[in-house]
Formats: structure tokens, C-alpha cells, sequence
């Protein structure tokens, strides 16, 4: 009976990475297990990349600390990368150990003991616990509309005023993305009443079948501006293992993001910033190529789950690598399940593949699949899931 502190009260270890490490578990005793619960692309780092991070060690740039956010051309590349309304420079972007630590420095700086944070569910597990974590307090909106995405309707019914709002485009776990228009609007609300908006853009490069994705970058700029844009290597170029990522917003939020990482880890792995910069650097070949690979995975697993009864889909996926699906309820009546948490644990137990349940993206009822696996692997995979599905 430790007396942790308070903050810990009310975190949890994150669901879909316990998903994980019980599918691995379960694979570790031998089972055939497919793991369709975990973010994480399939592919190995494209080999200019591993070969830019090994010449890196080899001209022994490991052994000093890089600048806290990042190498100058790092942060320079990452700027000259996006096309947007003013011109970036490199003070403008600040590089930390992934965009999961970069989301967490940015709480750190933003949010005072009970402030609260908006965020539309579903969403992306880590984003309330960093707010717990910081002491603010998440208020989760449900948007209405079929891709549940955040609209000002949303906002304009709030009572009070939120110190910041989360939104991720495209939106893990639904794949839903915001169009130009919806994304402006919540632009010129942030700025109108104060608030700073956080558009996490980690899965940017990975929209399919025509749709086009909109950075907010394309229509604020962020001088003087509340808007934050997260980015990262993980998901674009298979890169989750290095852990880079980077916020882009006015210079002197960049400054204080420094200040909490000058003290938590000083500056990210320096052979993982070679690596991130060869790959912003390069000329995008292989990470279309991996896009263009999710596109057919993901056309394939719309065509398969028409097959399988009891899944539903209210908006078919423009963006990320998931589908987020609806469980009929008769499902869980017929199996003698109470909550989708217990449909996932018993599908893992019966038929193992492991989905991500609902619950870790506050939105029981739901499980999230993704689809970053090979086409045989996911043809496997839903052929098990639908005789789970289809018998008791
Ligand atoms: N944001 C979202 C929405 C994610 O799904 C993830 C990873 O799963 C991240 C951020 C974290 O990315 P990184 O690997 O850069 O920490």
C-alpha cells in the first residue's frame, strides 16, 4: 500500500498497449495469435532511413547532447516540409521523444490544477490520461454527426470556456477526417474565445481512396496564434521504434515545450533525429508506397466486414489505419457479455485476435480494429472473427 500521489488517481495503463502485451503474452505460450489491437505499422523502417541512422553512429555523432528540440536541421527540414499559410522557421517546431511526449510536455505547459481540456469521443486513449496526469480535467464531448467528428455545435453548447481542445486528423480510431471548412471553423472559434486548439496530425500522410487531407497549417498561421500542430515519424514512415515527434506552433510555446523537456529527457535519441531527418528529407517514395498498401488493406477489410454480421461502420475510413466498429448489442446479450471490454478478452481467449475494445477510446459498444497487417493475416482474422461472431 504505497501512498502514490494524487495525480495518479483516476490513470490506467494505456488499453490498446495492454492489448498488446496480452496478445504477446498469449503468442509467447504458443498460440497463433493475430494482434489487430496495436497503432503501429507492419513494415519494417525503409532502409535509407536505418542506413542514415547507421552512418550517424558510425561518424560518432552519439556521443553530445543534441539541443534539447532537436538538431537546427531537424527542426529546419520539419519546417521547409509543410506548406502552409506564413513561413515557418525552425523556432517554430520543437522535437521530443515521439508525439506522445511531445502531447504530454504540452499539457505540462498549458494546464493548471482543474482547467479543463475538451476532446470528442472516441479518441485516442493517452490524450485524457496526460490531462489526468497534469491534474485538468477531460471533458469528453460526443459528437453526433455519423464520423463523430468535433463541430462548433459542440462548442457553442459548453458552459464554460476550455483551456484547450484536443482533435486528431485523421481521428484514431475512426479514420473519420475534417474537412477544410469544419477545420477553419473550429480554428476561428479558438481564436475568438482564447483557447488553445491542438490538432494532432500523426496520421496526415495516411488518407485514402481521393480524400484529401487539410493541415490547419494550410489555414492559420501560428504566430500569435493558440493553434498547436503534433506531427511525427512513426506512422508515415514506419518509424514507431524511434521515437520522434514534434510540435509546430508559435515560438514562444516551442520555448516553453523546451523548458519541461530540458528537464524530463533533454533531447530526443540523437541517431533516431539522423534517421527522422533522412526520411523528411527524402522524396516520399516509400512512404506512399506504404500508403497506397494501407489503401488496398483497407478497401479489403470494408469488403470483408460486409460480410460479417453484427459489425457495423456508421462513415467508411478516409484516414488512419482502423476501423472502428459498432457491436450489436445482441452480440454481447447472446454470449453473455456485459461490455465490449469482455468481448475483446473472450475473443483474444476463444479465437485469438486481438481488437481493441470501445472502452480504452471512451465509447463502449465499439471495438477498433487495425488493419495494419498483411491481406492474408487479415483475411485470417476475419474469418475468425466472424465464426466468433457468428456462433455462441
Ligand atoms: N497520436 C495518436 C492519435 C496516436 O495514435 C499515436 C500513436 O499511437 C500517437 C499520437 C503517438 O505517436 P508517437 O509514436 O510519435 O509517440
Amino acid at each position: 500500500n504505497y501512498r502514490f500521489a494524487k495525480r495518479m488517481a483516476g490513470v490506467g495503463p494505456s488499453a490498446t498497449l495492454q492489448m498488446g502485451r496480452r496478445a504477446k503474452e498469449l503468442a509467447q505460450q504458443g498460440a497463433d495469435v493475430i494482434d489487430l489491437s496495436v497503432g503501429e505499422p507492419d513494415f519494417a523502417t525503409p532502409g535509407f532511413i536505418t542506413k542514415a541512422a547507421k552512418q550517424a553512429i558510425d561518424a560518432g555523432l552519439t556521443s553530445f547532447y543534441t539541443p534539447t528540440l532537436g538538431l537546427d536541421e531537424l527542426r529546419r527540414a520539419i519546417a521547409n516540409n509543410h506548406q502552409t499559410i506564413d513561413p515557418l522557421s525552425r523556432k517554430n517546431v520543437g522535437v521530443a521523444t515521439g508525439a506522445k511526449l511531445v502531447l504530454y510536455a504540452l499539457m505540462q505547459i498549458l494546464i493548471s490544477d482543474g482547467e479543463k481540456v475538451v476532446i470528442p469521443a472516441p479518441y485516442w486513449v493517452s490524450y485524457s490520461q496526460q490531462v489526468l496526469l497534469c491534474q485538468g480535467n477531460v471533458f469528453a464531448v460526443y459528437p453526433q454527426n455519423p464520423a463523430m467528428k468535433l463541430t462548433t455545435a459542440e462548442l457553442l453548447e459548453l458552459d464554460f470556456m476550455p483551456k484547450a481542445v484536443i482533435i486528431n486528423n485523421p481521428t484514431n480510431p475512426t479514420g473519420a477526417l475534417y474537412t477544410k471548412d469544419e477545420l477553419q471553423e473550429l480554428i476561428d472559434w479558438a481564436a475568438v474565445n482564447d483557447v488553445f486548439l491542438i490538432v494532432d496530425e500523426i496520421y496526415g500522410n495516411l488518407v485514402y481512396n481521393g480524400a484529401k487531407f487539410t493541415s490547419v497549417l494550410e489555414l492559420s498561421g501560428v504566430k500569435d496564434s493558440q493553434l498547436i500542430v503534433v506531427d511525427g515519424v512513426s506512422k508515415t514512415y514506419s518509424m514507431t521504434g524511434w521515437r520522434i515527434g514534434w510540435a509546430i506552433a508559435d515560438e514562444q510555446i516551442i520555448v516553453k515545450m523546451g523548458e519541461v523537456l530540458d528537464h524530463m529527457t533533454s533531447n530526443p535519441a540523437a541517431v533516431s533525429q539522423y534517421a527522422a531527418l533522412a526520411a523528411i528529407n527524402s522524396d516520399n517514395t516509400a512512404a506512399k508506397g506504404m500508403r497506397e498498401i494501407f489503401e488496398s488493406r483497407l478497401n479489403y477489410s470494408l469488403n470483408a466486414l460486409e460480410d460479417i454480421p453484427g459489425l457495423t461502420m456508421a462513415e467508411k475510413p478516409q484516414g488512419a489505419f482502423y476501423c472502428f466498429l459498432r457491436v450489436d448489442p445482441a452480440i454481447l446479450a447472446r454470449k453473455k457479455l456485459t461490455c465490449t471490454n469482455e468481448l475483446v478478452l473472450d475473443l483474444l481467449d476463444k479465437k485469438h485476435v486481438a481488437l481493441a475494445a470501445g472502452e480504452g477510446f471512451d465509447l463502449p459498444g465499439y471495438v477498433r480494429l487495425s488493419y495494419a497487417k498483411d491481406e492474408k493475416i487479415l483475411q485470417a482474422a476475419f474469418a475468425r472473427i466472424k465464426e466468433y461472431l457468428t456462433n455462441d
